[in-house]
C-alpha cells in the first residue's frame, strides 16, 4: 500500500506515501519493505549517478517561435549538474509529424483542456495540469503543458515517453516466454497495511489475490511463477531475483492501499517507474533525481502500456474510483526489471467500503480475473 496525500491543483493531483505508517523524521521505506524489512532492502533514496552524460532530446517539431515567453523557451535548465537539459515542442507540429489531426479544444473551465486523437484513442491534455487522461483513464505528465502563441506545447519528454506509446507507438505484445512473475505484497513479519475493519494485514490479501490469479493466468496460456507462496517474508531484490531466473515477461506487484486513520481516500491504482528526464508524481519523501535511470528504463514504453491496460481493466471491472497510472523512482521492485514491471494498489484498506470490498473473496476473485484476462 502507499499513503496518499491529497492535493488540489486544478483537477485532482495526489501524491502516495508509504506502505506503513512512516515516522515524520525519516524517509519511508520502500515499496515492499516495512520497517521490520529496512536491513535487507532498498530502504535509502536511490543516490545520482555520477557523471551521466546531460540527456539530449531530439523532437520531431520545429523549434520553438522565436517570440515565445522566456518561461518556455526552446531549452531550459531544471537545476545544475543532474537534471538535464529538455525541449518543449508545439503539439499542433507533433500532430502534422504524425499525420494526427490537429489538436483540439474541449473546454475553457475550469482548465483549458485539448484533445489530440490518434486512431488507438484520445488524448486529453489541461493547459498547466500534470493530470492527463487517455480514453477515460488518468496519466500523470511529467510537466503541465503550456500555452504559447495560441498553441499547446508539451515537454518533449512527455511527448515521447507518455504520449508516443500511446498515440502511435508499437502495442503491447507479450513476450515470447510468456511467463509472468506475479509479487503478492509484503509477507512474514512486513504485513503491509491492516484493514480498518478487523485489523487483517495487507498480506493476507495480497497472496490471496496471486493465488486466484494463477490458475486463470495458467488457463490462458502463460506460465506462472509467485514470488511467495505462503506467509514469508521476501527481500525486495530477491522478488526482483526470482523475476531474473525466470526469465520473465512481465512483472506485476500486487498490493492494498492504507492512509489510516484517514477514512476517505479511495480508489484504483497502479504504479510504473519513471522516465529518465520527467519527474515523478509519487516520490513518498525520496529525492527524485530525473537524470537517473534504471535497468526498466529499458522498457518504458511498454510499462504504460501494461499499467494503463491494467488500471482501465481494473476499473471497468470495479468501477472504483480512478487514481490512475503513476510514475515512481523509489520502487526497487520495479526499477531493476528487465521486462515490463508494474505495481497495482486495488483499494484503500483505510476506507471502509472499499476493506469491505477487499475482504470478500468474490471481489479479489474478480481481480485475479480481471488481471489474467487483461494480459
Ligand atoms: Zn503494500
Amino acid at each position: 500500500m502507499l499513503k496518499p496525500a491529497t492535493i488540489i491543483l486544478g483537477s485532482l493531483l495526489f501524491i502516495l506515501a508509504g506502505c506503513t505508517t512512516v515516522p515524520n523524521d525519516a524517509p519511508p521505506t520502500d515499496w515492499v519493505t516495512n520497517n521490520h524489512e529496512q536491513n535487507n532492502e532498498v530502504a535509502r533514496p536511490p543516490a545520482a549517478i555520477p557523471h551521466l552524460p546531460p540527456l539530449v532530446i531530439i523532437t520531431n517539431a520545429p523549434a520553438v517561435k522565436s517570440n515565445t515567453p522566456p518561461a518556455v523557451t526552446k531549452t531550459k535548465t531544471l537545476q545544475p549538474a543532474t537534471v538535464p537539459v529538455f525541449s518543449w515542442s508545439s503539439l499542433n507540429r507533433w500532430a502534422i509529424a504524425h499525420r494526427l489531426a490537429q489538436p483540439h479544444l474541449l473546454t475553457k473551465s475550469p482548465l483549458t483542456t485539448y484533445a489530440i486523437s490518434s486512431s488507438r484513442g484520445n488524448m486529453v491534455l489541461a493547459i498547466g495540469s500534470r493530470e492527463a487522461a487517455w480514453n477515460g483513464v488518468t496519466l500523470h505528465l511529467g510537466f503541465a503543458p503550456e500555452f504559447i502563441d495560441d498553441q499547446v506545447f508539451i515537454h518533449g519528454m512527455d511527448l515521447q515517453k507518455n504520449l508516443e506509446p500511446l498515440l502511435i507507438g508499437p502495442p503491447l505484445t507479450p513476450g515470447s516466454n510468456r511467463v509472468v512473475v506475479i509479487d503478492p505484497g509484503h509477507g512474514g513479519i512486513n504485513g503491509g497495511t491492516v484493514s480498518v475493519l478487523d485489523k487483517r494485514a495487507e498480506k493476507d490479501f495480497t497472496l490471496d489475490w496471486a493465488r486466484r490469479m494463477k490458475p486463470r493466468l495458467e488457463a490462458n496460456g502463460w506460465q506462472v511463477i509467485l514470488t511467495r507462496t505462503n506467509d514469508s517474508d521476501m527481500a525486495l531484490s530477491n522478488r526482483v531475483m526470482v523475476a531474473e531466473a525466470h526469465h520473465a515477461d512481465l512483472f506485476i506487484s500486487l498490493h492494498f492501499n492504507s492512509v489510516a486513520p484517514d477514512q476517505r481516500p479511495a480508489g484504483l491504482a497502479t504504479v510504473c517507474l519513471t522516465p529518465m528526464g520527467l519527474p515523478s508524481n509519487l516520490t513518498r519523501g525520496y529525492p527524485d533525481i530525473v537524470s537517473q535511470s534504471f535497468p526498466n528504463n529499458d522498457f518504458d514504453a511498454q510499462n504504460l502500456q501494461l499499467a494503463e491496460r491494467l488500471q482501465r481493466a481494473l476499473l471497468h471491472a470495479t468501477a472504483m474510483e480512478d487514481r490512475g497510472v503513476n510514475r515512481a523512482r523509489f520502487t526497487g521492485v520495479l526499477r531493476g526489471q528487465h521486462r515490463p514491471a508494474v505495481l497495482i494498489e486495488a483499494g484503500f484498506l483505510s476506507n471502509p467500503s472499499e476493506a469491505r470490498r477487499i475482504a470478500d473473496p468474490m471481489f479479489r476473485q474478480k481481480l485475479a480475473e480481471t488481471v489474467a484476462n487483461a494480459l
